[in-house]
């Protein structure tokens, strides 16, 4: 199903390109700027199986972007910068900004070399759990199980089933199962009891994935000296916040921001909904975001930012650059705003 989707989307891409609609669709739905979401930014994985390709682009992609940006004169700004001409309706040029979420070591060691190439700022959307060397990156360690095993023995929702991942066509399908039951539990606990168990039969070792990818507070450190780079909160534990108890997701957002700012010794104004999808980040985690004091936070949800996102600032979309689609040609495509236009039903605010 998943590659059926995928290739829609391709498809939906590449017809906007040939047709030329995007340009037409350009004037209406490009609004103002656009915020874009990356997460991996490196070069492509070996191995066949890479369930979370989607999360990674290769660096000549975002090179490609960036040089794209330049050559129709979108200026590249900070978040903070964003905030400051939407809160003063200043749209005089089109903008464009960069967050990359989750706090990679290769954000650093591929995406920043390539901002600096062209100047351009990005913010860093850090879970404190990860840069601690203590989080869950469950759907990593849900690949890595995949990958290793021929079969794997599961309880779900109370049936024990055996999945068999001994091709490429089962790891792919047992993957996407487990995912979307594992999105699917209530509760934090629940997600990590299921998937330590796993882990635990597989020899998956979760802390060791946790370590490897992301960058400590140390590194983190060195890398906001950068004075490209700035730094959000993206949660504590990386949970879905719609998921937990006012009180629990308050808490995620505040002393996520506590905890990277006294690490980091830098002011703390952003934030990005972990999953950020409108079951992960809705009307009350936009209002909690609003009452913590950020300045702006970032969902998933796909969209360009339009003069009245000025009123929704705690509940701005982006346009993800998606690893499955990295083709050069769909660039103008991205920047006319006609790919999540038609993802939205052509309504220019979602944020309900
Ligand atoms: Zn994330």
């Amino acid at each position: 199903m998943k590659q059926l989707r995928n290739n829609v989307i391709r498809a939906g891409l590449e017809a906007l390109y040939f047709t030329g609609a995007h340009h037409l669709l350009r004037p209406i739905f490009a609004g103002v700027g656009t915020i874009f979401m990356l997460h991996h930014v490196r070069p492509l994985q070996d191995g066949e199986f890479q369930p979370n390709r989607h999360l990674e682009v290769a660096p000549q992609f975002l090179r490609a972007m960036l040089a794209h940006l330049r050559s129709r004169s979108i200026d590249i700004i900070s978040m903070d910068e964003l905030h400051r001409r939407l809160a003063e309706r200043n749209f005089s040029r089109r903008f464009a900004c960069f967050t990359l979420d989750d706090g990679y070591r290769d954000n650093r060691d591929y995406a920043l070399p390539i901002m600096r190439e062209f100047d351009a700022p990005l913010m860093m959307l850090v879970a404190s759990d990860f840069a601690q060397g203590a989080g869950h990156l469950w759907w990593i360690a849900l690949g890595t199980v995949i990958a290793r095993a021929a079969c794997i023995d599961v309880e779900i929702d109370g049936v024990a089933t055996r999945l068999d991942t001994s091709t490429l066509a089962t790891k792919q399908a047992a993957f996407d199962r487990l995912h979307d039951w594992l999105r699917r539990l209530p509760g934090q606990d629940d997600l990590e009891r299921e998937i330590g168990a796993l882990c635990v039969s597989h020899g998956v070792d979760q802390a060791a994935i946790c370590r490897e990818l992301c960058l400590s507070w140390e590194e983190l450190k060195s890398v906001v000296n950068d004075p490209l780079v700035s730094v959000g909160a993206h949660s504590v534990t990386h949970c879905n916040l719609a998921a937990q108890s006012a009180e629990i997701a308050r808490q995620e957002m505040t002393a996520s921001r506590e905890q990277i700012e006294n690490a980091l010794q830098r002011p703390v104004q952003h934030f990005a909904y972990p999953y950020g999808d409108k079951y992960a980040a809705g009307a009350r985690e936009f209002a909690l975001a609003r009452a913590a004091g950020f300045k702006t936070a970032v969902t998933t949800r796909p969209g360009m930012i339009f003069p009245e996102s000025a009123e929704y600032l705690t509940a701005l979309p982006r346009v993800s650059l998606n690893g499955n689609y990295q083709d050069k040609r769909i660039l103008p495509v991205l920047t006319s705003g006609a790919a999540t236009a038609m993802w939205n039903g052509f309504r220019r605010i979602d944020a309900a």
